[in-house]
């Protein structure tokens, strides 16, 4: 069962993200609300993918793709990265510091169910 950590710090979009996940077939979907409270999570249970924004107050989604690929033990983990209409710098930035995929604003469901199938290996 593939199990999908969720980091947006809007309510609202992380929500419309979990939605549209629970659409694949027996995905567990763990929402956290900033990059620290991802790392919480990441200490607690082993997921199979990530989501996160890069604008968040507290800690960004650079610096959490930047200190998910320095630990040993979630450096593997497939990171897709959502990005705001345009923010052609933090796309490259995301990607350079280890990004997998990148996922723009607003959110297609349906893009962002083939991103995830793809990292998931389906
Ligand atoms: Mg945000």
């Amino acid at each position: 069962m593939p199990n999908i950590l969720v980091v947006e710090d809007s309510p609202t979009m992380r929500q419309l993200v979990s939605f549209a996940l629970k659409r694949i077939q027996g995905s567990n979907v763990t929402e956290a609300i900033d990059g620290v409270d991802a790392l919480k999570k990441l200490s607690s249970e082993r997921f199979d993918l990530i989501l996160a924004d890069i604008n968040m107050p507290v800690m960004d989604g650079l610096k959490l793709v930047s200190l998910v690929r320095n630990d040993p033990n979630y450096k593997d983990i497939p990171i897709i990265i959502i990005t705001t209409e345009g923010a052609e710098e933090d796309k490259k930035r995301a990607l350079s510091i280890g990004a997998n995929a990148y996922l723009p604003k607003p959110i297609q469901t349906q893009e962002l169910i083939r991103l995830v199938n793809q990292f998931l290996g389906k």
